[in-house]
């Protein structure tokens, strides 16, 4: 056992959606930890800012421009990371985008850009990471899904059934890699403030409060509260964690 469960000295972690949000929130977390880390988005702009941010923490930080449904620009965030640092050994698959409707009036297109970068994208980065993380014998992959992975969701039916794809393919992906020694989880956040659901809250302004009276701990939560569960996935803390789901929403869902 190491002295401390959670260190990430010398790890290496891709957080794709890092520029921003929870995304940033989990890489300051994993930074503060001592992972060098390499962020993937498609806004080059964030993502120097982030950069700077994140490189306070003391490691160099790589900020790819990435399109995460893209397998050749996810090929080259794998060749890119391991030209930088030569190992993954944390993937995190958080980028993520919800457009809503309500199913009778959904666009097919608008269906499937959502399952695209939410459902399908985690696939293609995972499978664009295993062969480093089997060679090396150990690889940690985070999933990050949604309360609303298991719950009704009748305005946001694609953001939901993807998320709900998510939770379902992080446990197929525990089953098929644990051999490998690589654990793969899924974290299920609640109401966190963030572009995303800041657009939310511009379509119903009324959001904002009806949350806070529906959550025990009476406030929404902001990226950072995702970085503990984020440093203890990646970390030698979870070694026999593997197909979990982590909910992080202030008790959002276990209200009655
Ligand atoms: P933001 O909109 O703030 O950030 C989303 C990130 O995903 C951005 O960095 C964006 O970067 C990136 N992204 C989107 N599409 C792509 C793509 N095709 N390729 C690469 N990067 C992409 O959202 P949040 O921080 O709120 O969400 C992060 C994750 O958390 C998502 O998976 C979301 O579903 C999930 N979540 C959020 C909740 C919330 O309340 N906020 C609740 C539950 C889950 P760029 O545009 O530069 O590509």
């Amino acid at each position: 056992m190491t002295s401390n469960l959670f260190d990430l000295t010398g790890r290496v972690a891709i957080v794709t959606g890092g520029n921003t949000g929870i995304g940033l929130g989990m890489a300051r977390g994993l930074a503060n930890a001592g992972a060098t880390l390499a962020i993937a988005d498609r806004n080059s702009d964030n993502a120097a800012q982030a950069k700077a941010e994140l490189e306070k923490f003391g490691h160099s930080v790589l900020a790819l421009t990435t399109d995460v449904t893209d397998t050749k620009s996810v090929a080259q965030m794998v060749v890119a990371t391991l030209g930088a640092f030569g190992r993954i050994d944390i993937l995190v698959n958080n980028a993520g985008i919800s457009i809503s409707a309500p199913i009778e009036e959904m666009a097919l297109a608008d269906w499937q850009k959502v399952i695209d970068v939410n459902m399908t994208a985690p696939f293609i980065c995972a499978q664009a990471v295993y062969p480093a993380m089997k060679a090396a014998g150990r690889g940690k992959i985070i999933n990050i899904a949604s309360v609303l992975a298991t719950l009704g969701a009748g305005g946001a039916a694609n953001y939901a059934s993807s998320k709900g794809g998510i939770l379902q393919f992080t446990r197929a992906l525990a089953t098929a890699w644990a051999a490998d020694n690589i654990q793969s989880n899924a974290i299920l956040p609640g109401w966190i403030d963030t572009d995303l659901t800041k657009r939310a809250k511009e379509i119903r302004p009324e959001l904002h409060d009806r949350i806070i009276g529906r959550v025990p701990a009476q406030r929404w939560g902001t990226p950072n509260d995702l970085a503990g569960a984020a440093v203890f996935l990646a970390s030698a803390a979870s070694d026999f964690v593997n197909g979990a789901a982590l909910t992080v929403d202030g008790g959002f869902s276990i209200q009655g």
